[in-house]
């Protein structure tokens, strides 16, 4: 069994999973929204506190599986250093006290591979990353042979669910607040402008949209919950609007067999129903997540272990180190 920890941003999560039949024995989480939720955002410093916190609770609930580990993974970048830096210190210590290699994982191979959980692998695979962190194209054909084809060149759009949120007091994580708002909105009364429209580029950006909606917020004297709604709806349609010109020409040149949206905020309906229509008329198979495992958790970083594992991808104690960002996969 591999015993995998994430600490990336604000969830503690801890899993333990079976290398040969890939299956899940344990897995907790703990969240830290509403501690954060008065901020608008996660607090670096109040993250790896509460982390301190959270982590040996859960790691005390997995004494009985310690006898049977034979590696210990952690989530080491992209994310906050602070937060990752308390994964790693307890998954380091692990590894020295049960005298077993340490696992190094990238938390967004982590997003790809929470499509896999107890499921069965679907590579090669075209793969719509949207988290709080990214916004990113990937094609994925195998483990080894991951490319990154687009990127944001500012804001993702998860982030910017949660800027929009903020600027109108809704609380932390904006995703699901402004999305929930939206279904009692009119989208169509903001003009906001779609992102890169003109760009023959396949790439994003949400600070303009961003900026938009804050223009117009500034012109409302008081915002009444309706007004608030309406402008949910707006920025909704026109976020989803830029994945969705972007993802067509895509297709364009490339039509993929699979197609897959994975992170935390491939939980929006609203994208889930445009793509899945996208999918279906190009006879492209659509892959989710499973709800549970959309957003931050130690069960996808496990199931990376596995093949890291596999590969004898070990990390030595003295060269592990934390990354706040990635140039590759
Ligand atoms: P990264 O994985 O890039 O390091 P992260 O781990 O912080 O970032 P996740 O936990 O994968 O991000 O996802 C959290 C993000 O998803 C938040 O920005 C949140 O607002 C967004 N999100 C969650 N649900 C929805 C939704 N229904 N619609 C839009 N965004 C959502
Ligand atoms: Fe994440």
């Amino acid at each position: 069994m591999i015993l995998s920890i994430e600490s990336s941003c604000d969830d503690s999560s801890i899993a333990i999973t079976d290398i040969k039949t890939k299956k899940l024995i344990f897995h907790k989480k703990i969240s830290q929204e509403l501690q954060h939720s008065v901020y608008g955002g996660v607090v670096p410093e109040l993250a790896a506190r509460l982390h301190i916190e959270a982590l040996p609770k859960i790691l005390e609930e997995t004494k009985e599986y310690f006898k049977e580990l034979k590696a210990i993974a952690v989530t080491n970048s992209p994310g906050l250093s602070v937060t990752l830096m308390e994964g790693v210190t307890m998954a380091k210590a692990l590894a020295i006290s049960l005298d077993i290699p340490l696992i190094a994982v990238n938390h967004l191979k982590g997003h790809i591979y929470s499509l896999f959980i107890e499921k069965d692998e679907i590579l090669p695979c075209t793969i719509l990353l949207v988290s709080g962190g990214h916004t990113q194209i990937i094609e994925a054909n195998s483990y080894e042979d991951m490319k990154i084809i687009a990127s944001t060149m500012d804001d993702s759009f998860g982030e910017s669910f949660d800027k929009v949120a903020k600027m109108m007091n809704l609380g932390y994580p904006g995703g699901p607040i402004v999305q929930e708002l939206s279904q009692k909105g009119d989208k169509n009364r903001f003009n906001l402008p779609i992102p890169l429209r003109q760009s023959p580029k396949i790439e994003f950006s949400y600070s303009g949209l961003k900026n938009a909606v804050r223009l117009e917020i500034e012109k409302i004297e008081e915002l009444s919950s309706q007004d608030k709604a309406d402008i949910c709806a707006s920025f909704q349609k026109t976020a989803v609007a830029h994945i969705m010109q972007k993802i067509k020409k895509y297709f364009k040149t490339t039509i993929p067999k699979n197609f897959a949206i994975v992170g935390g905020a491939s939980a929006n309906i609203y994208l889930r129903t445009q793509l899945e229509d996208l999918c279906n008329e190009h006879n492209t198979k659509l892959h989710l997540s499973q709800l549970k495992y959309c957003s931050d958790n130690a069960a996808m970083i496990g199931r990376v272990a596995i093949e890291q594992f596999e590969r004898k991808e070990f990390v030595s104690i003295d060269e592990i180190d934390v990354q706040t960002r990635i140039k590759n996969m």
